[in-house]
């Protein structure tokens, strides 16, 4: 069965002519599904019976399962944990702020990158999320902001996983998102959000689509990046930073540096200062991410001063920063996290019923 989820439009279209239907009948499908959130073809009125049992046996209509919803208490952020065919779980995460409704996507389950700090990095990967799986979380986010009548208004390949390590379902997914038949989403609303993968970022340049680029840079030299991200040790930082550079010039985006403080290993006055150095003259701003500690990790949290003393050190060397401030804290709301617990529950669970039978 064909999943509706993985074609664009144009695609969707063609496999109605190539069967002899009106392509206006995979418009209509097109607005059921995207435009008015319907999930199910007997509610799909002005399509003839006869094609939505033909759909019903050969096209998969979103089928996501939500696992579980969590809303932290400060209300601004929500996470979503969605149960795969295969069982494996990821989460989404949805954050408020203003009128902005971003979704968080992951794209794989687990991540083959192993960041030191990261709860996603310790599973190692599970497996690739297919672009269809991609899709759904962000429609089943909408679904869910339907009910309050708010819908996505940002996306960010954030979550679980490193998008560029699992190019072609990503991409796909992007061009679907931006589509004016589905999301219809600005590609200066959507970002992909790396560890590093230089040919990934090239072909993402290649491929024309203008999404911002976010660099999870964490460290201001290659000694201590490759410390933190084991992805440094084969994308050296002088060759990752002309290639995100060109990025930024080809697709007129700035390009954002993730920072991640993490206390007493990259958040000295000194580490400001050399990361002052190494982004000098480039269009971008740094995004400081105090370290939201991780079940199992020693790594801690720096000090509230220090977090200030670092971003005062970068404006006085002339890099303009924000801080993000940790939401949902008390959702395990960090990449990863709530889906770690839930993985090892479901592990243990399977486990028990194979002992048992
Ligand atoms: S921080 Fe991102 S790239 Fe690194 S291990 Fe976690 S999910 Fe993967």
């Amino acid at each position: 069965m064909i999943e509706f989820c993985s074609l664009l439009p144009a695609q969707l279209k063609k496999a109605f002519k190539d069967k002899g239907l009106p392509t206006y009948r995979a418009q209509q499908l097109l607005e059921w599904v995207y435009k008015k959130g319907v999930l199910d073809y007997d509610k799909m009125t002005n399509l003839p019976q006869a094609l939505r049992s033909e759909l019903e046996k050969s096209m998969l209509l979103p089928a996501l399962k939500r696992e579980n919803v969590l809303e932290s208490s400060d209300k601004e952020t929500t996470k979503f944990l969605f149960k795969l065919k295969g069982g494996e779980l990821v989460e989404t995460v949805l954050i408020r702020s203003g009128g902005r409704r971003t979704v968080c996507i992951s794209s794989q389950v687990g991540c083959p990158a192993r960041c030191a700090f990261c709860a996603s990095g310790k599973q190692g990967l599970i497996r690739n999320l297919s672009a269809a799986e991609i899709v759904e979380q962000v429609l089943q986010v909408n679904l869910y902001l339907k009910e309050k009548n708010e819908s996505v208004s940002h996306l960010v390949f954030m979550g679980m996983g490193e998008p560029l390590e699992n190019l072609e379902a990503v991409l796909q997914a992007l061009k679907i998102f931006l589509s004016p038949d589905t999301l219809n989403l600005s590609s200066r609303k959507v970002t992909i959000s790396t560890v590093g993968v230089i040919e990934g970022i090239d072909r993402l340049l290649d491929e024309g689509l203008n999404v911002n680029l976010a660099l999870s840079l964490h460290a201001p030299n290659q000694h201590l990046r490759k410390k933190i991200i084991p992805y440094a040790r084969k994308y050296p930082l002088d060759d990752l930073l002309k290639s995100v550079e060109e990025y930024g010039v080809q697709s007129k985006r700035d390009v954002t540096y993730e920072y991640i403080l993490l206390a007493g290993i990259n958040d000295s006055i000194g580490h400001a200062k050399e990361l002052a150095h190494l982004l000098r003259g480039k269009q971008c701003c740094v995004n400081l991410i105090p370290y939201n500690p991780v079940d199992g990790l020693k790594l801690k949290r720096p000090a509230k001063d220090a977090i200030e003393e670092f971003r005062s050190a970068l404006f006085e060397s002339g890099v303009r920063s924000t801080r993000r401030y940790t939401k949902g804290k008390d959702i395990d709301a960090a990449c990863g996290q709530l889906a770690l617990k839930n993985q090892k529950r479901y592990k243990e669970q399977t486990q028990n019923i194979r002992i048992g039978s």
